[in-house]
């Protein structure tokens, strides 16, 4: 059985540096908001050459607390993808405010940058761009397109974390960016967390406070914020892991150029394409499968464990079907049903990518 992912086997590799650290954290009897989020803040501002970072409860969170550290009002518009995981819209919907769905390109998977204009309105006031499986959409486009509308960019990063476009870091172009802990994610918690950064000294201002019910000082409440507070625990396995982050990227790299290079004769199978600006992080490695649930099933008979990351795209979710401004995002609803992300962590052997490339060459 190879499966899509496995966290047992990083575990056992960083056990003796995890459980002293957990350790540490239980007899230290201080569990929230104290010296470990501090020190781990730090070091991803330094890493992400970001001024802020904030640890938040999660990604989920990141999104919301951006949205409300910009003041989004009910009513506003926020331009975004329809193929991405649902926070990215839900956080926008939690406020009032409406998901405007711009279809996505269907060789990067992100955004098409060319469509973003047309969907301004006078209501818009932000954009959420999706670094989707760890390839950054094309900022230097977006931002041109942003600036000159005097719209707000949220970096949704949760996928994305080392990614760069055009030499810069993710999280750089945009006014906030968000990143999830998620467990599966490429940095994972061993539970939930999130992070959200800025290089700007007064969105900061707002968002410290927005994590802590918006009182800068105890029991006296600014603005209404939400308790989203990252916890010393997970903090501590942040920074044991992050230490290996950037090892774990190079494998994931090195992995997907395996996949591709073992795929190429594999007719009806298209791999990612990567924008030549771009340093894709590999969060997951998706193909575009001509007869995708078909090869889903004769894989896992093999014992090839695969995911679709999305099967529906967000456009087309019940929850949206209020909104007057769905529309089709023909690209996006045909990913839906195409895409197919392969067995992808650092830990996969090189024999595992071969059998996983074997199984799907022999199912087609
Ligand atoms: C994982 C993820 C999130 C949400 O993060 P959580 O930590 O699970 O709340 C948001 N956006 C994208 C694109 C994600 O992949």
């Amino acid at each position: 059985m190879i499966p899509v992912f496995d966290l047992t086997r990083q575990y056992k590799e960083l056990q003796a540096e995890l459980e002293p650290a957990v350790l540490g954290v239980l007899r230290s009897g201080k569990y929230i908001l104290g010296e470990q989020v501090k020190l781990l803040e730090q070091e991803l501002a330094d890493y992400l050459k970001t001024k802020h970072a904030f640890g938040v409860a999660n990604g989920s969170d990141a999104l919301l607390l951006a949205l409300m550290a910009l003041d989004i009002q009910p009513g506003d518009e926020i331009i975004t993808t329809p193929f991405t995981f649902f926070a990215t819209a839900g956080a926008i919907a939690r406020l009032g405010a409406k998901p405007i769905f711009v279809d996505v390109r269907a060789d990067t998977y992100n955004i098409d940058e060319a469509q973003i204009e047309a969907a301004i309105t006078s209501s818009t006031k932000a954009i959420i761009v999706v670094h989707l499986y760890g390839q950054m959409a094309a900022m230097d486009l977006i931002m041109k397109v942003a600036k000159q509308h005097g719209l707000a960019i949220i970096e949704d990063a949760a996928q994305a974390i080392g990614a760069s476009y055009a030499g810069r870091m993710v999280g750089s172009y945009g006014d906030i960016a968000c990143y999830s802990f998620f467990p599966t994610k490429n940095l994972g918690a061993a539970g939930d967390a999130g992070l959200v950064t800025t290089n700007d000294d007064e969105l900061a201002a707002k968002l410290r406070i927005l994590r802590v019910h918006g009182a800068a000082k105890k029991y006296h409440h600014e603005v209404v914020g939400i308790n989203s507070r990252l916890d010393e625990m997970q903090a501590a396995v942040l920074r044991v892991k992050f230490k290996h982050l950037d090892l774990w990227t190079a494998r994931r790299r090195a992995i997907a150029m395996e996949y591709t290079n073992l795929l190429r004769e594999a007719s009806g199978i298209t791999p990612p394409k990567i924008d030549p600006k771009a340093v894709h992080v590999f969060h997951q490695y998706t193909v575009v499968a001509d007869n995708r649930d078909a090869l889903v099933e004769r894989l896992d008979s093999q014992g090839v464990g695969t995911t679709v990351y999305y099967p529906v795209a967000l456009n087309e979710q019940q929850c949206f079907s209020g909104l007057e401004l769905r529309k089709q995002c023909p690209v996006a609803q045909e990913l839906s049903k195409k895409v197919l992300s392969l067995p992808m962590f650092p830990e996969l052997t090189d024999d595992e990518v071969k059998k996983v490339t074997e199984s799907i060459i022999s199912s087609l």
